[in-house]
């Protein structure tokens, strides 16, 4: 490990084909099962394109090996399915990413998985049983940017030997390491800040230890879900901006957030970086940076939030996150439209909440945008 930066420009710090400066495309799904050489059998599986992508995530990520997906939803589901049984049972956060919720909800009880979910730590400590395998968290949470405490809740769970996994997906590597912290597994949608270019969609993981690799690595083959060795290569080529997007990202975070706070048109601004953030103190300690995520209600019903997004011209009305280009969607009537208004308000979604993905142009004119429409709408 040298400098975010430069691990993420020369990934592997290797020597490569013939002198070139970025690696190749390997489409092989065949490899010889003996090293001539040696004559040892190495039983790899997974593609050049495959392994390399893993170990490189896994060196940004600190862990000790890391694999990858065709998505986000397949690392998350492998992680779990990986250590859970009939009868088994898992503790999740509250705020969950969409899908993770559907998959808690409707898939695992299947299986006769019990689930619960956890809010805050002493409610993590008090729905710890006998038959608990997994504390499954999302920090910062989507989309009202929550903050819990990964020392303390990997403290907890470590005691009662009890398996940790975060999504770490908003954050991304340079904005936290939470196997440094304690934490046993990190999971990432690729398709969100690893990818940052909405257009590819992937999965990884990334283990601090290398005993759970035999078990995740067979739950993965039997699941399918892997990526193939072309967007392997989209991805590495990604990464190689990773620091760069997301350090602008939190600093026009930052400013918008800022901004958004004093003005009078909004209610509420939701980001780990600002003062007021009920979390922010736990934030400064295990977060580097803030992250692209903010969100905040109008001071208007749900016609305005709808006629604001009309009138913004930079910024596009779309769902996903972490790409360049800045996204804005209001939860009420996307991630969390499966919720009766009872059910969304009681975890605080307003039908005047607005999530923005901040993108890598120019704060001025995110900001110039975000005036205009309201100037026009409200
Ligand atoms: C998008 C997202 C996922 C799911 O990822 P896919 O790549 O779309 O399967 C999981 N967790 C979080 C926090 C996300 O934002």
């Amino acid at each position: 490990m040298r400098n975010f930066d430069t691990d993420c420009v020369h990934p592997l710090n290797e020597e490569l084909y013939n002198g070139a400066v970025t690696s190749g495309i390997q489409p092989a799904v065949a490899y010889e099962y003996i090293d001539r050489k040696t004559l040892q059998y190495p039983g790899f599986y997974s593609t050049y394109n495959q392994q390399r992508l893993g170990q490189i995530i896994c060196n940004l990520e600190q862990g000790a090996w890391g694999m990858v997906f065709s998505s986000g939803m397949a690392a998350i589901s492998t992680a779990i399915l990986s250590f859970l049984n009939n009868e088994d049972h898992i503790i999740f956060s509250k705020d969950l990413y969409g899908g993770t919720l559907k998959f808690a909800n409707d898939e695992l009880p299947k299986r006769g998985i019990k689930c619960s979910f956890a809010g805050d730590v002493e409610a993590f400590k008090n729905l710890i049983h006998k038959n608990t395998r997994i504390i499954y968290i999302e920090t910062p949470s989507n989309p009202l940017l929550n903050i819990l405490p990964l020392e303390e809740i990997a403290a907890i769970a470590k005691a009662n030997n009890i398996l940790t996994i975060i999504d770490n997906t908003f954050a991304s590597p340079i904005n936290q390491l939470p196997l440094l912290h304690g934490f046993d597994i990190s999971v990432h949608s690729g398709t969100k800040y690893l990818g940052g270019h909405n257009d590819l969609p992937y999965g990884a993981l990334v283990s601090g230890s290398h005993e759970n690799k035999d078990v995740i690595f067979n739950t993965a083959k039997m699941y399918g879900g892997s990526l193939t060795p072309y967007e392997c290569y989209m991805a590495e080529r990604s990464l190689k901006t990773l620091s760069l997007r997301v350090k602008k990202q939190n600093e026009n975070a930052l400013a918008i957030a800022e901004y958004l706070n004093g003005n009078t048109n909004i209610e509420n601004v939701y980001y780990p970086g600002l003062f007021s953030h009920p979390q922010y103190s736990i934030a400064v300690k295990q977060m580097n940076g803030f992250g692209g995520m903010l969100s905040f209600e109008l001071k208007t019903g749900f016609e305005g939030v709808t006629a604001f997004q009309q009138k913004l011209k930079l910024i596009s009305p779309a769902l996903s996150l972490g790409g360049v280009e800045s996204l804005i969607c209001s939860p009420a009537v996307t991630s969390h439209r499966y919720l009766t208004k009872e059910e969304r308000y009681a975890i605080g979604i307003k039908d005047s909440l607005l999530r923005l993905s901040v993108g890598i142009e120019d704060t001025r004119d995110i900001i110039e945008d975000i005036q205009q429409a309201m100037q026009q709408a409200l």
